[in-house]
């Protein structure tokens, strides 16, 4: 699945209540499975440590949906190399 599909699929699933919800309560949401992975990394299994990340990747879609947001292409900064140095191995914190 790459982010457009991930979008379009969490759209069809949940769009209707997250309009209703709005960017707020939605980004409440995603802090709050932010901390069930936060958890899940002190004290969980592997299977635990999965389920939340795909719990915060599908929030943070939620909410680009709601704020109508592409991923693929708010990305794109990153495809293009690092928005730092601009290289593809990030040199951001070495001497010049
Ligand atoms: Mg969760
Ligand atoms: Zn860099």
């Amino acid at each position: 699945m790459d982010l457009s599909q991930l979008q379009q699929l969490i759209d069809t699933m949940y769009s209707e209540k997250d309009r209703k919800r709005g960017a707020s309560g939605t980004f409440l949401w995603l802090m709050e499975e932010v901390g069930e992975l936060a958890a899940a990394i002190a004290n969980g299994t592997q299977e635990d440590k999965e389920g939340e990340f795909a719990d915060v990747l599908a929030w943070l879609a939620t909410l680009a949906n709601v704020e109508g947001i592409d991923l693929d292409k708010a990305m794109r900064k990153y495809s293009e190399g690092c928005p730092g140095c601009g290289g593809m191995v990030c040199r951001c914190n070495e001497k010049p």
